[in-house]
């Protein structure tokens, strides 16, 4: 038994070693990744739910590792917010995204060029240079304030709550939109959408996925969308992969929505001829 014990013990201490130098290699790949050129955005189309106009876009990461090619981007993002690397990594995304979208040409039948939606981590939001960071690349890109969209989870805001809804407050002063990602995982209240004043929220895939098939999943996606209009909040549903979902929730009046069955993430290349 002493004996099984001690392998045992080697076992778990040789594949805990593994799993660390997994995560310090990565660590040190993702360091200089972006110079690189092996970091890159794609943007998914969001489409307004009522007539299917194209309306906005969410910048998403990509990573093309020279020799493990694509990192799944929930990998490599939580080794950039583990190591503080997400603050740099971050800021050049929200850069890109802002440089990028300033091109971009009105849509037929939307009035106004696209949004982009920029994902915001915990880290970026605790760090104090977000507002600064944040009016730069508005002021180097020249996008309207208004065409940029932060979005924030549930999680990251409620960590330091009084201080989020400061810097909040202050973003949206510059006409930032704030929205709150993954909406409805978290510890989701109506006064907490209240105090941080959110523009919108996004209920989150989890939901939309069983939608035609769990009365729960649908009568909770109803109670948000309802509750969020009431306070002026606009909803984006993410992850609709089927008509029947999209019919739901246009029928439910759910203003915006995302997911593989209107588009996937693409090159800012793709989704600018699909302005066109
Ligand atoms: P998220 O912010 O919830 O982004 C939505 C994810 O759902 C994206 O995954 C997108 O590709 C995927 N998706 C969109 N439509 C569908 C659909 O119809 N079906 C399914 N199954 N999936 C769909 P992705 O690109 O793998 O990103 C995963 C997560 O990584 C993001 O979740 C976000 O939390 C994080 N992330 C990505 N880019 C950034 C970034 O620039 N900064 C930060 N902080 N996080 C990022
Ligand atoms: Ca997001
Ligand atoms: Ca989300
Ligand atoms: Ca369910």
């Amino acid at each position: 038994a002493k004996m099984a014990g001690k392998n045992c013990y080697r076992f778990y201490s040789r594949t805990m070693d593994l799993a660390i130098e997994r995560r310090v290699r990565m660590e040190h790949d993702l360091r200089g990744a972006w110079d690189r050129g092996e970091l890159s955005l794609v943007y998914q189309p969001i489409y307004r739910t009522r007539d299917r106009v194209l309306v906005g876009a969410e910048a998403l990461l990509r990573w093309n590792h020279p020799e493990d090619g694509a990192v799944a981007p929930s990998v490599f993002i939580d080794v950039a917010e583990q190591s503080g690397l997400i603050e740099n990594i971050g800021l050049l995304a929200l850069r890109n995204a802002c440089a990028e979208a300033a091109s971009w040409p009105v849509p037929p039948g939307a009035g106004e060029p696209p949004f982009v939606s920029v994902n915001v981590s915990a880290r970026q939001l605790g760090s104090g240079d977000l507002l600064r960071q944040v009016a730069g690349a508005l002021q180097q890109s020249g996008l309207a304030p208004e065409r940029l969209h932060l979005e924030l989870t549930e999680t990251a805001v409620i960590s330091d709550e009084a201080n989020a809804v400061a810097l909040l407050g202050r973003l949206r002063q510059l006409g930032v939109k704030v929205w709150l990602d993954d909406f409805g995982t978290g510890y989701s209240s109506l006064s907490h959408l209240r105090r941080v004043q959110a523009d919108g929220l996004k209920i989150d895939r989890s939901f939309i996925t069983d939608l035609l098939r769990d009365p729960d999943d649908l009568a909770l996606t109803s109670a948000i969308i309802a509750m969020a209009h009431s306070m002026g909040v606009t909803v984006v549903a993410e992850g609709v992969e089927r008509v029947g979902q999209f019919d739901l929730l246009r029928e439910r009046d759910c203003d915006l929505v995302q997911g593989y069955w209107l588009g996937h993430p693409q090159s800012g290349q793709e989704f600018t001829a699909l302005l066109g």
